[in-house]
Order: C-alpha cells, then structure tokens, then sequence
C-alpha cells in the first residue's frame, strides 16, 4: 500500500474541499486500483516473528489486528480529517458508539457534564441515564442561550457536549462563544455535527475541540449503512480517545467504511443541493402551516447566527400543527412521493413525527421540556425535484385539511 499519486499528507492539505472530498486519504495496492479498495480481513500475516514483534512494539509501522488498524477504514479516517480540517479522526460502528466513545473517553467518576436541552434522543439519554450510574453529574441547559453554559459550570467541569442544529426543534447554539467560555475554563466542547456534515459546517474553525458525527446521515447520505466518526487533535484522539476505542471496540466494518468513502464524493454535491430543496420547500410550507422551524427563514429567531455558522441551511428541518398528533398523522398518511421514515441525511425526502417515534421512549414530560410538541413534523428533504416534493406536500396538505 502506498498513498495514491501526489499525495503526500502536507500536498493534501493544501486541496480545497471538493478535492478533498474524492481523492483525500486514498491509498493504493500495487494493483493500482483507482477506486478504494476493500480490505475485508481481520487479521494480518508477517514475513517473519521479528517483524511482528516489531509491530506490537511499536517500532514498526504496519496492521496488526482490524480493531487496531484496517486500510479501508484508516482511508475513510483520514478523508473525514481532511473535510473537517481536524488533525485527526476515528470511525465508529454508529453515531451512538461514537457520541459514547467521545464522552465516556474522557470522563470519569467524580466529573460533571453540561449538555444541551434539545438533542438527538440518544445523545439526551447518555446524559440523563449512562454517565450517571458511573459518576458523572450532567446538567441541562438551553443550548441557544450562551449565559446558560457560563452559569452551568462547576470547579469540576470537564464537558460541554450540545448539537447544532439540534434534532428537531432546529435551536442554533453559537458555536465560537461556547467555545471561549469553555477555553477560559478549560472544558472540552464536544459537538454532534450531523445535522450539517462538515460540508456545510466545520466547529472546529469556530474553536470547538471534537466533532462526533453520526455518518450514517449526510455522510452516507443515501440511507445504506451505519457509521460514526470522532474528530479532534492528534492529541485528543491518540492519546484520549484510542486507548478507550481499542479496548472496547466500537470499530466500523470495513465494508461500512468503504460504502461512506463512496458517499463522501458526492457529499459537498448533496449536501447543497439537499440545502437548495429544503429552502424551496421551507418557503412553500411556511405559507401553508401555522409554525415554521427553519433556519435560513426569518421567522427563525437565530437566523443571522445560522447564517454566520452554516453555509447553507441543510436538509432538515421542522414545522408544527394546531391540530396535534391526529392533524400530523393525518398529513404524514395523505403523502404519495415523500416516505414516512425517521432516518436523516437520505437522498430521498423522508417525514417522522418525533413524538411518536424518534423522541417517543424519552417521555411526554421530557418531550415538553425539550419543545417536541404533539403537532411538530421533521422533514429531511432529499434530492427529488423541489416541485414534486411541494406538489405532493400540498396535496397532503389538502386531505389533511390545511
Ligand atoms: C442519527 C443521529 C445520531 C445517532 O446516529 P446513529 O448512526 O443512528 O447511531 C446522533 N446524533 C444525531 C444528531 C443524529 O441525527
């Protein structure tokens, strides 16, 4: 194996995205191979015990074990560094193993957490439920009000974790002030970024310390396979992270690493042009409902911090009904194009009612708490025609008597 021509580690830095997004990280067997390619194997032979030894050791560079290193997976590991532009990343089998190997990596007994309000259920859960039971303090605060996080913290803070936009009530968290609070107080931010991918924002430019994504989402972004990813330091990631990774195994397949090698060619493509719809759709359904959560609309009340952080407004996003869980059913059955699915990211358009499933398990009052109400709706918008998304949209419009 050999890095693929011209590629030498500073060349590729100096690439601008697109270019980063198809060609950075790939290396070559001595079949010169012009796409990736798979290494599906979990171990590795030796010419010799010496150079074996040589390689546990540390001596030597070289594949040990798949849970340690696989080509394929270090291919789409450095890609996802280059388009981030953080020294270094790992992947995971999911976002969840990721989010859970970023927090638990670094925090022990006796430690405290601050966490936002509105977040992926999961992502609620860890703070709620997991680090508790081993320790750790976790308090809530409402993300897009910055005065909450500086108030939040304790001599023993050692966390910020929040998402942004966050899932799905599309609250925007200012991403460089939560990270110049944190510094002053020597906390690390971590930040779940999948709702944007880093084609369309990259916190680190804004001070932020990790990035976890779910790529599974936009990474994907054609609704085929689970993955994850931890972006931060070399520091972060080699000596906080791995020794946590290696030893508990959350690895990514290969084949799952390959397939989001794939997508991540067409994801700055995707990813715009997702962007383009869902303002086009946004705009539509802002005249036809009664409450619109979208950041690039006015009527969002972060827009212009939206504007200053993002590149575009991404896929998703959410609207809410007078009529509660009857009205919102109701329009999700009248669809005929858009499917009723709770995934994110896909290049189809999908629709789900949070309350009834992705933030169903977490309660009624927590659903209150975070501002999931019974006539919220999420859509992801995906890369059909706008005008068949809004054509369809305004006949389920009709039938649900809208
Ligand atoms: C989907 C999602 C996750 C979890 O990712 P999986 O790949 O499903 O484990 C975490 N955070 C956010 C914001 C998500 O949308």
């Amino acid at each position: 194996m050999k890095r693929s021509t011209g590629q030498d580690r500073t060349k590729t830095l100096n690439w601008r995205p697109a270019t980063r997004a198809i060609r950075g990280g790939t290396w070559r067997s001595e079949m010169g191979e012009t796409s990736e390619a798979l290494f599906l194997t979990s171990g590795y032979s030796y010419d010799d015990a010496a150079t074996v030894a040589a390689r546990f050791a540390g001596e030597e560079d070289g594949m040990t074990y798949s849970r340690l290193q696989n080509p394929t997976v270090a291919m789409l590991e450095e890609r996802i560094a280059l388009l981030e532009g953080a020294e270094a990343c790992r992947t995971q089998a999911t976002g969840m193993a990721a989010m859970t190997a970023a927090l638990l990596c670094q925090l022990s007994a006796g430690d405290h957490m601050v966490t936002a309000r509105a977040a992926f259920g999961s992502c609620r859960w860890l703070g709620d439920h997991l680090l508790p039971r081993f320790g750790v303090d976790v308090t809530v605060v409402d993300a897009s009000d910055t005065a909450q996080w500086e108030a939040a913290i304790r001599p023993n803070t050692k966390v910020f974790f929040f998402e942004t936009p966050a899932n799905p009530t599309m609250d925007v968290a200012d991403l460089a002030a939560i990270a110049e609070i944190a510094k002053a107080h020597g906390i690390t931010t971590v930040v779940d970024n999948a709702f944007c991918s880093p084609a369309l924002q990259r916190p680190m430019e804004f001070g932020i310390d990790v990035v976890a994504y779910s790529a599974t989402k936009l990474m994907d972004g054609q609704g085929r396979v689970l993955a994850g990813a931890v972006c931060g330091s070399e520091a972060f990631i080699n000596d906080v992270l791995l020794p946590f990774q290696r030893n508990t195994g959350p690895n990514l397949s290969p084949f799952n690493a390959w397939v989001v090698l794939k997508g991540l060619e067409t994801l700055d493509l995707r990813a715009k042009k997702q962007s383009e719809n869902a303002l086009k759709v946004g705009q539509f359904l802002s005249g036809r409902v009664p409450k619109m959560l979208h950041p690039w609309l006015d009527s969002h009340p972060q827009q212009a911090l939206a504007h200053k952080q993002m590149d575009a407004c991404g896929p998703i996003f959410s609207f809410v009904l007078d009529g509660g869980r009857p009205q919102a059913h109701a329009l999700l059955d009248g669809l005929e194009l858009i499917d009723i699915s709770n995934n994110i990211g896909d290049s189809r358009s999908l629709m789900c009612h949070p309350a009834s499933t992705t933030h169903h398990n977490m309660g009624a009052e927590a659903r209150e708490e975070m501002g999931i109400g019974e006539g919220m709706i999420r859509i992801n918008v995906g890369l059909e025609d706008a005008d068949d998304l809004i054509a369809d949209l305004d006949q389920a419009l009709d039938k649900a008597g809208l």
